[in-house]
């Protein structure tokens, strides 16, 4: 049995015909940029989100960096945030000139230790950004009661985590800019790059709108310096073609955790493999089903690769000491709880398609090397 870590193929098949269709709207109307079904797809979104706005644009990094330039981050400005994500987390801070100051994750949910932020804001703080790993937010309500005392823009880095909620919010709600990402492996998958911003803030959303366009409101006069980067009219169709189906798809994911913890927990390997922690009052959307293999992770990904098991590691070097950031300053040792995820972590397939008998030989195939191991 082969079992990868995100197989596609179902997806594409069942939702071909529709996708056709959406594809063909497009050819008729010409609208390759931008267009009708990218402002319907914003609504959509928005909608889902519980914003006012969703502002598409061309991938999930540049919204980052699209909502950092609209508060006005620059050189010499500080954002604080995770070592423990993907490099666009940080590269969107560093392009602008700013310092990335991060903060160490709590080891059980892999998001911000929010207790240890307050420290870290100085007068330079123009922003924190806090990201919703694998799909579970991070503790927004303890992290905004923090910046209430200082007035400080969140911005929250929920690529992996549209649809899910803390207190029945959605991510993206919760701060001034959610930013999200429509890469192929999201829960909600393009056909390529795209992404979105959400904003509750008229402000905020007549910058983002501009950002997108080279800064302009009116075409050929400049009101800022921004980007290009905007979402294609053919992504616009398809991802609407999906949006519909995206709850059932999460919930899928959610239910294919749940099965993991009773298989896990039946065979007794929950001290071998530490599985995810799911906090009170939050719906987890699982993008990624990521446990803790302390001393054997290479080991176990190894044999699971030889038998046709997809894995793969979020991620293997914390961002703070990635080679391009050497200059920051920071050194092996200073974020130990991020360090040691990286080390640890393993990420196994959920995606909604998967068959129950796969799922079971995923953490047979464990069991067995455990036994092996032992
Ligand atoms: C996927 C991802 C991004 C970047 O999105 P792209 O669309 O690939 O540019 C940023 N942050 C996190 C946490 C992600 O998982």
């Amino acid at each position: 049995m082969r079992v990868p870590l995100l197989d596609l193929t179902e997806q594409n098949r069942l939702l071909r015909p529709e996708i056709e269709a959406a594809l063909g709207r497009v050819l008729d109307t010409n609208a390759f940029i931008l267009g009708g079904e990218v402002k319907a797809l914003e609504d959509e979104l928005a909608a889902y989100c519980g914003t006012k706005y969703a502002i598409g644009c061309a991938s999930g990094s540049d919204a980052l960096l699209l909502a950092l330039m609209a508060l006005d981050v620059k050189a010499g400005d500080e954002v604080i945030t995770t070592p423990y994500s993907f490099f666009a987390t940080v590269s969107a801070i560093t392009r602008l000139g700013a310092t990335p100051v991060f903060v160490d994750i709590d080891p059980l949910t892999y998001n911000l230790d929010v207790s240890q932020i307050e420290s870290k804001i100085t007068e330079r703080t123009k922003a924190i950004q806090p990201v919703h790993l694998y799909g579970q937010c991070a503790d927004m309500a303890e992290l905004r009661k923090v910046v209430a005392k200082h007035g400080i823009p969140l911005v929250e880095d929920a690529a992996q985590a549209i649809g899910a909620e803390e207190n029945g919010v959605r991510a993206g709600a919760m701060s001034e800019i959610g930013c999200f990402s429509f890469y192929p492996s999201k829960n909600l998958g393009g056909m390529g790059d795209g992404g979105f911003m959400t904003t509750d803030d008229d402000e905020l959303a007549e910058r983002l709108f501009a950002l997108r366009v080279h800064g302009s409101k009116e075409r050929y006069y400049h009101k800022w310096v921004g980007l290009n980067s905007r979402l294609d009219g053919f992504q616009g169709a398809v991802l609407r073609v999906k949006l519909p189906y995206l709850d059932s798809w999460s919930n899928k994911r959610k239910a294919n955790a749940d099965r993991y913890r009773e298989l896990f927990t039946d065979a007794g390997l929950t001290e071998q493999v530490g599985l995810p922690y799911e906090r009170e009052n939050v719906r987890h959307i699982y993008n990624q089903f990521v446990v803790r293999v302390p001393g054997k992770r290479d080991e176990l990904r190894a044999f699971l690769t030889e038998v046709g098991i997809g894995t793969d590691i979020y991620y293997p070097v914390s961002l703070h000491l990635q080679e391009c950031f050497e200059y920051v300053g920071y050194k092996e040792g200073d974020l130990p709880e991020s360090e040691k995820a990286s080390r640890e972590t393993l990420a196994l397939p959920i995606y909604p398609e998967l068959r129950p008998e796969q799922l079971e030989y995923v953490v047979d195939t464990i069991a067995r090397f455990y036994e092996q191991t032992s």
